[in-house]
């Protein structure tokens, strides 16, 4: 479903390469962890496949479906199906999460010839979804992000990404600040939303969301790379061993 090619990725301004040869085959079906210590370049690679403008694509390539989107802008690659859960927190006072979320919806939908849905059966649809990640109807009348709790705004990237019903989702450290039941809930809610047809990228610091979503693949950025891939096993060992093993072989611990 979406292939990265031996990506590299400078700062548009000052030109500092960031990723420096990022190789990834992500399928449908697959839940994915990428982990890595604070500035090995997780998020800039979350962002470079959302579009962010703030990147440049210096070598390599990232295929969606087969095709490029790297010519593609940000909102055109969210109506293809990818989903990023930092494009929508940003506080937009006046505008209600409904009508934002409406809007967003209808128009994968317009792009995906799939119905279009009118406010009341937005509001049916948008209910059930908020089932899953146990939030009260009111939360989609407030406006968006504004006031939220930390907590909320988590959980209401997951409210997102269901209504969206993305093709595959990159979840930026979703597990961050958040306490344990908030996290078994976020957790729960990405579990019954990952299915055979879509694809989980979990993007986070630590292990412990990985507790309670159990990847398919683990991979480990260090420095602008992937410097080892595995499954769940690796992350356990990550949290027991930390990092340095993968940073300075020669001083690893066996
Ligand atoms: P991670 O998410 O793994 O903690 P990031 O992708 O946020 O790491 O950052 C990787 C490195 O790239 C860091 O050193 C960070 O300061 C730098 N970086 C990321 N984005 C920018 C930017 N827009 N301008 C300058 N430096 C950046
Ligand atoms: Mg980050
Ligand atoms: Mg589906």
């Amino acid at each position: 479903m979406l292939e990265i090619k031996d990506l590299h990725v400078c700062v548009e301004e000052d030109g500092t390469e960031i990723l420096k040869g990022v190789n990834l085959t992500i399928n449908e079906g697959e839940v994915h962890a990428i982990m890595g210590p604070n500035g090995s370049g997780k998020s800039t690679l979350s962002k470079v496949v959302a579009g962010h403008e703030a990147y440049e694509v210096t070598q390599g390539d990232i295929l969606f479906e087969g095709e490029s989107i790297l010519e593609l802008e940000a909102d055109e690659r969210a109506h293809l199906g990818l989903f990023l859960a930092f494009q929508y927190p940003v506080e937009v006072p006046g505008v209600t999460n409904k009508n934002l979320l409406r809007q967003a919806y209808n128009t994968i939908a317009q792009e995906q010839g799939r119905e279009e849905l009118d406010p009341l059966q937005f509001e049916d649809y948008a209910k059930e979804k908020l089932d899953l990640i146990k939030m009260k109807p009111e939360f989609i009348e407030r406006s968006v992000n504004a006031g939220f709790s930390g907590g909320e705004k988590k959980r209401n990237e997951i409210f997102q990404m269901a209504v969206l019903d993305p093709k595959i989702s990159f979840l930026d450290e979703t597990d961050s600040g958040l306490d344990i039941d908030a996290l078994k809930t976020v957790a729960n809610g990405i579990n019954q939303i990952a299915d055979d047809d879509n694809a989980v990228v979990m993007v986070t610091h630590y292990q412990r969301i990985l507790d309670y979503i159990t990847p398919d693949h683990v991979h480990v950025m260090i420095d602008g790379e992937i410097a080892k891939s595995g499954d769940k096993d690796l992350a356990i060992k990550l949290e027991e061993q930390g990092y340095d093993w993968l940073i300075e072989p020669a001083t690893a611990s066996v």
